[in-house]
Formats: structure tokens, sequence, C-alpha cells
């Protein structure tokens, strides 16, 4: 065995991805499995198939490429507007990808004919979160621009929310994606017919019967992998939370001062620490740090563990509360939020193994 490593209950995430798609589905919407938030692991986008997802969706082509060489057929997307230096590798692994400036609509056009490969375009909209996407009323200027392609195809209209501003999916900005659907479908020979309405936190819309008719397609994640929606804070009721549990190792275990000796500079990070005097306490360390995982997203599984901090490759822990004393040697077990998942899924010091 080695360590740190991160057990992920497969199954677990396949009856997610079931329960999500039974809801989406009887309100008339797709879901696509969005795979970036473990590195699109390949078993995890199975399991998202298998459990019912219509295609699969990442932020990074070279995941995407990771999803086709692991012989994964269902059609793939890119979700993030790409670069124009990788329109070639796109083209390459992409079925589709979500865009938003006209001179990537023709970078991307210019690229696809070169190689007589054609790709879907899901045209993003800002509806207010602020981050990717054009205004409502500029879709007239990309419905030209789609219109003069041949290799580039309109196959809907999309937004994103809740990520840079945490602004919540409601009536009122799908209606304005839906009006930007039909502005759209207006330039072109025939109407798009994707219209996405965000992530995880737009599934609490259609668990209320509250989602706009015409809204088709979800891009989920975060409710599939770890049964939460944290643009709500909250854990979805018929969703497991348990998908999956980090294991480090302790590598000391010690009592120590709860203040330190000497003059306070700055940390490894470049902060200025405070410490609050609370006596001699037990403490231990787990041999997992910054490199590998956002640990304030981390909560112990254990009783009585408390995360003190963190730096490169040091997790430090109160323990002075166990009902059992730690020993080196020991694993402790820790959930995660979506940060720390995507973290701990990114660091090549971190095992992965499915359970
Ligand atoms: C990450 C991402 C999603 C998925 O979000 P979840 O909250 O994990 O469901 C959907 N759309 C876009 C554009 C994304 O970048």
């Amino acid at each position: 065995m080695t360590y740190p490593r991160l057990l992920v209950h497969t199954g677990r995430i396949l009856e997610n991805a079931r329960e999500v798609v039974a809801r989406t589905t009887a309100a008339g919407i797709d879901v696509a499995g969005v795979t970036k938030g473990m590195c699109a692991d390949p078993e995890i986008a199975r399991a998202m198939l298998q459990g019912g997802c219509r295609c699969l969706a990442d932020s990074r082509v070279s995941n995407l490429r990771r999803l086709r060489q692991a012989g994964i057929e269902a059609p793939l997307m890119l979700l993030r507007i790409p670069m124009i230096s990788e329109l070639p590798s796109l083209i390459e692994y992409a079925d589709s990808t979500l865009v938003s400036m006209p001179e990537t609509v023709f970078a991307l056009e210019a690229a696809c004919s070169a190689v007589k490969k054609s790709i879907g375009v899901l045209v993003m909209v800002d509806t207010g979160d602020l981050r990717e996407g054009l205004w409502p009323d500029e879709m007239g200027v990309m419905g030209k621009a789609l219109s003069g392609c041949r290799w580039v195809h309109p196959i809907g209209v999309g937004t994103n929310l809740g990520c840079f501003a945490g602004i919540l999916p409601t009536e009122d900005n799908m209606g304005l994606l839906l009006a930007s659907a039909a502005k759209l479908s207006a330039e072109l020979p025939s109407p798009v017919e994707i219209v996405s309405g965000g992530g995880t936190s737009s599934l609490l819309l259609v668990e209320e019967n509250r989602m706009p008719r015409g809204i088709n397609q979800l891009r989920i994640g975060e409710a599939i992998l770890l049964g939460r929606d944290v643009t709500r804070s909250r854990t979805i009721p018929y969703l497991h939370q348990d998908t999956m549990v980090l294991e480090a190792e302790l590598i000391e275990v010690r009592g120590k001062p709860t203040t330190p000796i000497g003059m306070i500079g700055a940390d490894a990070f470049g902060n200025v620490p405070h410490f609050e005097d609370r006596g001699n306490r037990l403490r231990a360390i787990a041999a997992i740090g910054r490199q590998d995982v956002r640990p304030e997203g981390l909560v112990p599984l254990e009783e009585g563990i408390h995360i003190l901090g963190a730096s490169s490759d040091h997790l430090t822990l109160d323990v002075e509360e166990c009902p059992e004393k730690p020993r080196v040697g020991d694993l402790v077990s820790f959930s995660m939020d979506y940060g720390a998942m995507l973290s701990l899924a990114t660091s090549c010091y971190v095992e992965k193994i499915h359970e």
C-alpha cells in the first residue's frame, strides 16, 4: 500500500448518476457527466455513462484525450472556451466545445477545415455570474459568425452560474438563456437543439419543479461525484456523500505547546499565523500537504481529530481528544469538498484506488 491514497467508491458514484438522471429525465433534461473534478478518471467516466449520462464533459483537452485513449466512445465536450493554441488537439478529441468569442469561432472553422473534420459549438451566454459568455444582446453577431461556417456547427446555448460570483440559477436567468437561444436560432438556418442550463446548482430548480420548459441539458459534476451542492451549502438528500475517502499516514505523534516558541515571521506560504494558547496538547503530523490537497476542504472522519494547518508536505492535526491515542504508522481518514477532491485528483503523489 502507498499513502496518501484516495479510495473511490465508484459504485456509489454510479448510483448518484442514476438518481440525478432519473430526476432530470422526468423534466425532459439530459445530463452531461462532468469528469474534471477527478481528472477524467475513466472508471468514474464509465460509471457516469452507465448511470445514464448522455455525454461527458471536461474543461481540459488533455482529460478528453485520456477518456478517448481509455476507449470511451461517448460524445465528449470541452467545458471551457478553448485556447486558440489548442484547437488542433481539441478537434482531434472533442465532439463539441463551448465558445464565446467570434474570433475563436473563425479560428476553429479554419482549423477544422484544414483537417476536414466538423465540431459542434455551444454558445455561452453570460446571464449574470460574470465568468465566460456573450451578453444576451450579442447573440446576433455570434449567429452571423456561425452562419458563415461550414465545419463548425452551432448545437446550442449554455450558461454558467455559481462559479465566479456565486449567482444562483433562477427562473429569471434561465428565461434569459431561453430568450438568447431564440435570438441565436433566428440568425441560423435551423434552431439550436441544446439549451444547457448550468451545473449542479441548477438541480434544485428541477427538484422543485421550477425549471422552465425548454432547458434540456445540465452539466453535472459535483452532485454525481460528491452528492453535494456547494453553491447552496447543501448535501443532496437523495445522493451518496460517502463516495470517496482520503487516507493519510501519521509520521509523528507528540505532545507540543499550542503557541510556537520564538519570533513569528511568515509561514511557508507568506501568511503570518496567529495562535491561541491552549496549553500542551497531543498533535500528529500526517504525510500529506498543500502539494496534494487544499486542506481547508478536508473533514477528519475519526472523532477528536482537528486540522491545525498544513505546509507543502505536512498536515498538522490536534489529536488530544481522540478516544484512542494515535500512533505513528496509523492512518487517518478524511472526507472532502470539491476543491479538496480536485487537488487530490491532480496530485501525482496521491494514489487513486477504486473500490
Ligand atoms: C465545472 C463545470 C460544470 C460542472 O459543475 P458542477 O457544479 O460540478 O456540477 C458545468 N459547466 C461548466 C462550464 C463547468 O466549468
